[in-house]
């Protein structure tokens, strides 16, 4: 029997993975500061018989060292964690990162279900995104495949608007990670417009018709729209699994879909990115799946 788990800043979510991949909730609890507590609060979900522990944490793992790093859970932070977790547990241990996870769940039973080359995108507080090849998830150099929110790519005239490359959290300036999310769509609107306005409300305006919100979308929409592009002629994807809170408003993705799809290369009428459907714990579903396969091995 697989334990699913899904592992960010303040909390630890746990499932029973049943026959079929089925998942039983087995609750939550706050995420410890230091690592003895950390094992001990994995072990507490641990149901007799349980053989593998699979996670879905906000970090990146590298596929060469086994190294985690994830500043935001401290207590496993710069671990080789997998391996050190398997000591503590007793137990087979698998640990991916969530958008790597997400875009799992979304090609092996979600929207990308049928397709051979998947590439999940989470629209959240910032960018995130996973590459998933023949249902297995592409980690690549450092555990970083699927990054795309990082990079100094973005046009500096979208649409003939100056946009400044705002420095961003990795060290860079100009990534798309500074304007595709909740809080960058909102720095672009702040810069074009001058007002603070949370995402949800200016998306509400934009549908409503609003002439601003509709200029900020517009340049937004220029300026994701190239880079993702481009991504996806990369990975050759055939479907892209949209997720996170900007994935709630179905008509920016259909319109992030239609200003893709006019600058990749391969065209077609088929939409190319869609709401993810694996709206409710996506980590656990992907974690679960890979530790199914991590384990088969
Ligand atoms: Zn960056």
């Amino acid at each position: 029997m697989l334990i699913a788990c899904d592992i960010g800043g303040s909390r630890i979510k746990a499932a029973r993975v049943g026959a079929g991949g089925a998942l039983t909730t087995l609750g939550d609890t706050p995420t410890p500061a230091e690592f003895p507590a950390f094992v001990a609060a994995l072990a507490g979900f641990l149901p007799p018989g349980a053989r593998g522990v699979a996670i879905s944490i906000a970090g990146v793992v590298d596929p060469e060292t086994g190294v985690l790093t994830c500043a935001n859970v401290p207590a496993v932070n710069g671990r080789v964690v997998a391996a050190e977790l398997a000591a503590g547990l007793g137990l087979r241990v698998w640990v991916g990162n969530d958008a790597d996870c997400f875009a799992l769940a979304e090609a092996v039973q979600g929207a990308g279900a049928g397709h051979r080359n998947v590439f999940g995108v989470i629209l959240g507080t910032g960018v995130g995104g996973g590459l998933v090849i023949d249902g297995r998830i592409v980690t690549g150099a450092g555990g970083f495949a699927g990054e795309w929110g990082h990079g100094p790519v973005l046009n500096a005239r979208p649409l003939g608007v100056d946009v400044p490359h705002f420095v961003c959290g990795c060290g860079l300036a100009g990534c798309v990670d500074t304007v595709g999310g909740a809080r960058g769509i909102e720095r672009l609107h702040a810069h074009l417009t001058g007002q603070a306005t949370d995402s949800v409300a200016l998306l509400a305006r934009w549908q409503a018709g609003d002439a601003d919100a509709g200029r900020t979308v517009a340049v937004w929409l220029d300026l994701v729209a190239g880079p993702l592009a481009m991504v996806l002629n990369v990975v050759g994807a055939t479907i892209v699994p949209v997720g996170g809170g900007l994935a709630n408003v179905p008509a920016l993705i259909a319109a992030l879909d239609m200003a893709v799809r006019a600058r990749v290369l391969r065209g077609g009428t088929a939409p190319l990115l869609v709401p993810a459907r694996n709206t409710v714990e996506p980590g656990l579903i992907g974690a679960a799946i890979a530790g199914g396969q991590a384990f088969a091995a």
